[in-house]
């Protein structure tokens, strides 16, 4: 069955900006949703900020396998209550891939607990994403790195927890780095951060970048893995036979309603 992904976008410099509008006509969304259609695997839609809901009604989130998300200069418009509604179905299992700016989202801090704060400038640095994790399933089909001959730089430190798995460190040509593709694992889903794609510069439409935001959303992508129960009472009753004084404790701990 097809993965069934939403993009989702800010989309206010697009309508702002006649150099963004110049580079994504249809938006950055448009643009994403337009690359993951091609490559056969997904079943694509996209929301944007000044939708009802944002476009994430729970109807959308509950029929959305990986959220693709891209933000910058809106972050606050973004409700707390539809972020809640992200958050607890990204523990349930969706998949989150946040793009470029999204480090400062709403959901993204969120969900790593952190500022996320970072180094930048705009100035038409050259940018190399060396791949640090060869074996990844998010550089299937790449080279030994990706090279993008303008962007916008972000550099260390970058305030995150440690990755669970670092994919790709960035180089810029004015001596920083950066760590550029991070994959996290909350509750029962997946997030994954990737770099690239300041609005200015026309990221989005480079082959490899685009590869790698579908492999993002492969893995990031839901399994069919145990829901666990943690129901209250229900672990009272031990799997295996407890040793007599073992039981002894059990037995006397197990009026609480409450979590240990
Ligand atoms: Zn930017």
């Amino acid at each position: 069955m097809a993965i069934r992904v939403t993009v989702w976008n800010e989309f206010r410099h697009e309508q702002e900006n006649p150099v963004v509008t110049g580079i994504y006509p249809e938006g950055i969304h448009g643009t994403i949703a337009q690359a993951l259609t091609a490559r056969g695997a997904f079943d694509v839609r996209t929301a944007t900020l000044d939708e009802p809901d944002h476009g994430l009604t729970p109807d959308v989130l509950a029929n959305t396998d990986v959220l693709i998300w891209w933000g910058h200069k809106a972050h606050r418009d973004v409700r707390d209550e539809i972020v809640d509604r992200v958050q607890q179905r990204i523990l349930d299992g969706m998949g989150l891939v946040v793009l470029h700016s999204g480090h400062h989202s709403k959901i993204f801090r969120r969900m790593m607990g952190t500022t996320a704060n970072l180094k930048w400038r705009e100035a038409n640095d050259k940018e190399r994403l060396w791949v640090v994790q060869p074996g990844h399933p998010i550089v299937e089909g790449i080279g030994e790195y990706i090279e993008i001959d303008e962007e916008e730089m972000y550099g260390e430190h970058f305030d995150i927890p440690q990755p669970d798995e670092l994919i790709f460190v960035s180089w810029f040509t004015g001596g920083e780095v950066f760590r550029s593709g991070c994959c996290y694992f909350r509750g029962r889903g997946k997030i994954f951060y990737f770099r690239p794609g300041h609005e200015t510069y026309p990221t989005y439409h480079n082959k490899d970048v685009l590869l790698v935001i579908g492999n993002g959303a492969l893995w990031a992508a839901p399994v069919n893995g145990p829901v666990p129960d943690y129901g209250i009472g229900k672990w009272n009753q031990p799997l295996e036979p407890l040793p007599a004084k073992a039981k002894q404790f059990v037995s006397s701990e197990t009026t609480s309603a409450e979590p240990g």
